[in-house]
């Protein structure tokens, strides 16, 4: 059978990018997944493309709404009769130093990011604890988690909360079973929304090299000189939630192509 055969995985922000290559590969590993996005077609498209609703479904969530989030994972629950793999992956970044970061800016990062993650992850816990099967929790943080970078003041103070989330929920959920843990990407540039949030033009115009190329930039400052691709992240989120590793928990596994070790 394979790895993820019976599991039932709710992935947010999975309508794109990294969330989309997480829920794609879960689900061609066995598990049942539910693509969470705050645009309901957008979601129910990527959940079309994964595959049939047997497998695959789409549900409208804002993660920063509490009411919204529990909803979803209610109609996960109905869906697939339960969830025991959830992917704390929604997001988005705003690219300005401290003086141009307004109220709303940090307002909004955290919402999505602190907030979202801390209230998917509470509506989620319950239902693990309830089901007493164990289960996984994942965060995609950022190497902004850890390493200070240009104009993202906001972001990664956002990422930041993340990762202490993942430390502090280990804790407390691994008597139930639960592991808590997180990946820091960096340099996702090709298959992500980095240009649509206008980060990734931001990131060009810094290192003044044409956007078309910044995946290409990134990839060689790495020590593996190889471009970091949403797939990359996905393969990460399968090797954590498998079976090889169920006595780790509470840590971070970077896919950056050892930027964060240069
Ligand atoms: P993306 O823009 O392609 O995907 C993000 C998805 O999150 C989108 O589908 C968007 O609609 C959704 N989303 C945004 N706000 C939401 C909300 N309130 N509720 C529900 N969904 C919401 O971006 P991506 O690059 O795939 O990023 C995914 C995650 O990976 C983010 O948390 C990001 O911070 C993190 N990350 C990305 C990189 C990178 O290099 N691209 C590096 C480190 C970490």
């Amino acid at each position: 059978p394979k790895t993820h055969q019976g599991r039932i995985a709710f992935v947010t922000g999975a309508a794109s990018g990294i969330g989309k290559a997480i829920a794609t590969r879960l689900a061609a590993e066995g598990a049942c997944v539910v693509v969470a996005d705050l645009d309901l077609e957008k979601a129910q498209a990527a959940a079309a493309e994964i595959g049939n609703a047997d497998v695959a479904v789409g549900v409208a969530a804002n993660v920063a709404d509490a009411a919204a989030v529990q909803a979803a994972l209610d109609a996960a629950v109905l869906a697939f009769g339960g969830v025991d793999l959830v992917v704390n992956n929604a997001g988005l970044s705003i690219a300005k130093t401290l003086l141009e970061t307004t109220e709303a800016d940090w307002d909004l990062l955290h919402d999505v990011m602190s907030k979202g993650s801390f209230l998917v992850s509470r509506a989620a816990a319950s239902v693990l604890i309830e089901q007493g099967l164990g289960g996984d929790i994942v965060y995609i943080s950022s190497k902004n988690s850890v390493f200070a970078g240009p104009k993202n003041i906001a972001y990664s103070a956002t990422k930041a909360d993340q990762a202490h989330q993942v430390r502090l929920l280990a804790a407390e959920l691994g008597e139930f079973g639960v592991r808590v843990n997180g990946i820091n990407p960096d340099g996702v540039v090709r298959g992500s929304g980095i240009f649509s949030s206008g980060w990734g033009a931001d990131r060009a115009k810094t290192y003044g090299v044409k956007e078309e190329d910044l995946g290409q930039f990134y990839a060689d400052r790495t020590l593996l000189k190889r471009e970091v691709v949403p797939e990359s992240v996905a393969d990460a989120v399968f090797v954590l939630t498998g079976p090889e590793l169920s006595r780790t928990t509470g840590v971070h596994i970077p896919v950056d192509s050892g930027v964060a070790a240069a």
